[in-house]
């Protein structure tokens, strides 16, 4: 501190303040240029101004100064420099204190510094920003914020953040829940809280609110930021409408895609249907080339058609998997074989091999299952020009309810090369566009195939090199189906074959092995060549030291010599007599069969060959029987051998009457049309029909409803008309239904001349039978020619066992006649779970004796656990018919083998 006497204008220091500027104690006080010299010029006007202001109006004053001490180090003091009076109020003197704040000021300069850039940092984010203290009041906020609510100066300048805030609600939509979240955080400190919040303006704001506290858990109060975020929310919202917009618009188009399917196939249909009229008729070479040409361009054409129907029902999410019951064996035989022609026709190979583990009876989609594969074939033999296409089926892991199985298609091709095999399964993606068109296709193909594999639980992938070939594996999975599996002859039979000698020739290596594991899988004593000399060469070997070749098993195709010249060279060496011959051929190799007739060769079997009928067929030809046309070819013509059929055609659509009706009369079958259901039902009611072919959707009344009128209608008689429906492809899901509605099978369209041929046998063999039971067929003998050969299918069915055969007909025969008195009181009194659990049992008993009941007992079994019976009681009719019959049918039987017996 100091004192100063006015007077003398002397000023005296305490120790402290000598040390405060670097100045000895002991020396005299300063003199005033000295003391000048201790302050900045500025601090020193100030100073002096100051005192000379003090001492005029006795006021005191406190000033911050700048030093410079005696050290020359720079510093602050608070100066405070008091007048002193004397009694009668006359200043008499001054003291004063100074306090060295150079500390003080160095943080604050910091801390301004330190703000400064804060508030810079704090405008720079695109967020409004505002800090509270713990006690709610504003600490700062910066620019962003004051612009985003448009904060009026005078709220800004309160404090307290409670104008702010009113400010704030009166411009949010929805104030209540704002305030609430606001006052929930002021009390919940720990909490970081995010919202969305809407303005009266339009904007919708983004609010971010976290805590500040310390590490030791104290509060020091809260950052708010509020970020504007119409633009993207604007952005947002257009893009989902666009997406809708889009998906709606795909939806559509599918829909259209799906639903034009009936429109676009009829046409096509008649243009096939008429071809193929056409084709049957006198033509000249040229024309018949050229009708040709117009065949296979339509069916390609329908093809592509079928994929993209195809596709766009699975992308607008309508096709549903069936789910039954299916001989996983026959089904994947049955496509290859389909395929057979087609792969033969361009020289190649096709084998099959399914693992013997692979279950039989599997429940799932059968016909979806077999699409895959086809399509697989189908490409294999697309692009493959030499070489072979291989299928194998492979169980990967099973449970009791459950089966994963793989299936390969691998062909000897051109090939996939890498980075295309990536995009092969994308829609409309061909691997190679100058291969395409070279080959033509939608590139639709694959992309159904993994569509479906991805709906039937599995996986689809490709291995492939360029020039190589390519493997497509693709597993399922399908349930297990707990039935009996079919059944393998009897070992007894078996037996015969053990160590019998056989040779196979075959000069493609896989068929060789194939042929070869079966047999001797069989115990046969095997021998295999990869051409007829070699085989020669071999028998001649042989016959000196073993037993000469019992059986000869010869592919027809091979190169050099092949089997027909092979077979010609074996029987001019007279210990072939005994043996057997079978022949290999391929589907669509003209002249096969005949040069076998002229051979002698007794057996002759479509590649690729089925492991159980090589057995059957073996086992046939030891026991003595003939067996051309049941396995080698197609069905022979049976018309007109057949009384002329009299066939209602049920049909809408002028093209497709125009193809049925001369298909039909060229099958020698006397056609009558009615255009729809009414119709038919008016012709029919005259009766003297012997097969009906009835088109499912028809204006007036469509298919499954005339069916059901025509059943009921024959409710308490003999009568039973067969009703074949002619359905699309599209309607493979509807087939069930038109079983359930009491037809008796179904055709595809567009009508084809074979399948339809095999209808009329089969009535064909019916109507014999019939006319034997109603006693106006001939013999007593036909009559029962027809229901052994129910029973045989049935047997088969069990696996060949006559006692199970004769205990499952006793059970059948006993437990029926209750279900069916169950079910009919279930529908007489609505009880849709005892018609459900009624139907369910029937379903599984029916199973091995009738589908066609089978799947009625099913669509009943559907109406009780859907409680949907308005359609019960017609349907129940139908179906006692069609139970009556099958128990008349099996009684019968049982009967007939215990009078026998
Ligand atoms: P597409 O109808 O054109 O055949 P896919 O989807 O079935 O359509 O096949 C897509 C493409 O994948 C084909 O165009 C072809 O280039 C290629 N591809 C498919 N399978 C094979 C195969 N086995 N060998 C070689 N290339 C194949």
């Amino acid at each position: 501190s100091w004192t100063m006497d006015p007077k003398t204008q002397t000023v005296t220091w305490t120790e402290e303040l000598y040390r405060m500027f670097a100045l000895d104690p002991l020396l005299p006080a300063p003199a005033f240029q000295v003391q000048q010299k201790l302050f900045t010029p500025e601090s020193w006007t100030r100073l002096e101004t100051n005192v000379g202001r003090a001492l005029q109006t006795g006021e005191p004053y406190e000033i911050e100064l700048e030093i410079t001490r005696a050290d020359e180090s720079r510093g602050w003091i608070r100066a405070r420099g008091e007048p002193q009076r004397n009694g009668s109020g006359m200043i008499t003197g001054m003291c004063g204190i100074a306090q060295d704040i150079t500390d003080r000021k160095r943080w604050e300069a910091e801390l301004q510094s330190k703000t400064a850039f804060l508030e810079a940092q704090a405008n720079s984010t695109i967020d409004g920003m505002l800090v509270v203290n713990d006690r709610g009041q504003k600490l700062m906020q910066n620019q962003k914020l004051v612009d985003l609510f448009r904060i009026p100066p005078e709220v800004l300048g309160d404090k307290s953040d409670g104008p702010m805030l009113e400010h704030v609600i009166s411009l949010v939509k929805d104030p209540e829940s704002f305030l609430k979240k606001v006052r929930h955080l002021y009390s919940n400190h720990s909490e970081t809280s995010r919202d969305e919040i809407e303005l009266v303006n339009g904007i919708t704001v983004d609010r971010y609110s976290s805590p500040v506290i310390d590490p030791e858990g104290k509060y020091y109060g809260r950052i708010w930021t509020f970020r504007d975020i119409s633009q993207r929310k604007l952005a947002e919202q257009a893009l989902v409408l666009a997406r809708e917009a889009a998906e709606s618009a795909n939806r559509a188009k599918s829909e259209f895609l799906a639903n034009m399917s009936h429109e676009i196939r009829t046409p096509i249909n008649g243009i096939l249907g008429m071809a193929e009229l056409l084709l049957n008729t006198e033509l000249t070479k040229e024309q018949r080339e050229d009708l040709e040409i117009l065949k296979s361009s339509g069916d390609s054409l329908l093809g592509i058609i079928n994929d993209i129907l195809d596709f766009s029902k699975i992308e607008a999410g309508k096709l549903e998997l069936d789910k039954f019951e299916f001989n996983l064996h026959d089904a994947i035989i049955q496509t290859t074989r389909g395929m057979a022609l087609r792969a033969h026709q361009k020289g190649l190979e096709l084998l099959y091999t399914i693992e013997p583990d692979v279950p039989v009876k599997v429940v799932g989609d059968a016909g979806r299952l077999r699409q895959t594969l086809l399509n697989l074939i189908a490409n294999a033999v697309k692009f493959t020009e030499k070489g072979e296409v291989s299928i194998t089926v492979k169980l990967l892991q099973a449970s009791e309810t459950e089966a994963e199985v793989q299936v390969s298609v691998s062909d000897t091709g051109i090939g996939i090369a890498v980075e295309k095999q990536k995009v092969i399964f994308d829609a409309f993606s061909q691997a190679d566009t100058s291969t395409t068109r070279h080959y033509g296709g939608s590139g639709l193909g694959l992309t159904i195939c993994a569509r479906l594999v991805d709906m039937m639980g599995g996986r689809i992938r490709v291995e492939s090199a360029l020039g190589q070939g390519s493997s497509f594996h693709f597993t399922v999975r399908l349930g297990v189906a707990s039935g009996i599996l079919a059944p393998p002859p009897g070992p007894a039979q078996q037996a015969e074959l053990l160590q019998m000698p056989v040779i196979i020739v075959d000069d493609n290596a896989t068929n060789r092995t194939i042929l070869a594991e079966m047999t001797s899988g069989w115990g046969m004593d095997v021998m295999v060549a990869d051409s007829g000399v070699t085989a020669l060469e071999m028998v001649r070997r042989t016959c000196e030291s073993k037993e000469f070749p019992r059986l000869a098993i010869v592919d027809s195709q091979m190169p050099g010599m092949d089997g027909f010249e092979l077979v010609e060279r074996m029987q001019k060496d007279v210990r072939w007599r005994d043996a057997v011959i079978m022949m290999l051929t391929s589907e669509g190799q003209s002249g096969d069969a005949a040069r076998c007739r002229e051979l002698g060769i007794s057996v002759y079997l479509l590649k690729p060959v089925q492991k159980v009928e090589l057995l059957h067929a073996i086992l046939r030809a030891f026991g003595g029987e003939q067996m051309y046309n049941s396995i080698a070819t197609r069905p022979e013509r049976v018309l007109p051998a057949s009384p002329c059929f009299r066939v209602l055609l049920v049909e809408d659509n002028q093209v497709n009457q125009i193809v049925a009706l001369r298909i039909l009369e060229n099958l020698g079958c006397t056609p009558v049309l009615a255009k729809n259901g009414k119709e038919a039902l008016s012709l029919l009611s005259r009766g003297g029909f012997d097969l009906v072919l009835m088109d499912v959707q028809m204006p007036e009344m469509d298919g499954l409803t005339a069916t059901q009128h025509i059943r009921m209608a024959e409710t308490g008689t003999e009568r039973h008309v067969p009703i074949f429906a002619m359905t699309a492809r599209a309607m493979q899901g509807d087939r069930d239904m038109c079983l359930a509605a009491g037809m008796d099978g179904y055709l595809s369209k567009p009508i084809n001349v074979r399948e339809l041929e095999l209808v009329l046998k089969q009535i064909g063999s019916r109507e014999v039978a019939d006319r034997s039971r109603h006693g106006t067929g001939n013999t007593d003998t036909e009559g029962e020619a027809s229901v052994t050969w129910n029973a045989r299918e049935i047997l088969t069915k069990i696996g060949g066992d006559e006692a199970l055969f004769r205990e499952v007909s006793e059970i059948f025969l006993k437990e029926t006649p209750k279900l069916i008195a169950q079910l009919e009181q279930a529908v007489a009194t609505k009880d849709a779970r005892m018609l459900e659990f009624t139907a369910h049992k029937l379903k599984g008993e029916l199973g091995y004796f009738g589908l066609k009941a089978a799947s009625q007992a099913k669509e009943l079994e559907r109406m009780g656990r859907e409680t949907q019976l308005e359609h019960a009681a017609v349907l129940l009719m139908s179906f006692k018919t069609e139970v009556a019959a099958l128990l008349g049918a099996v009684r019968k039987q049982v009967l007939g083998d215990s009078a026998h017996a």
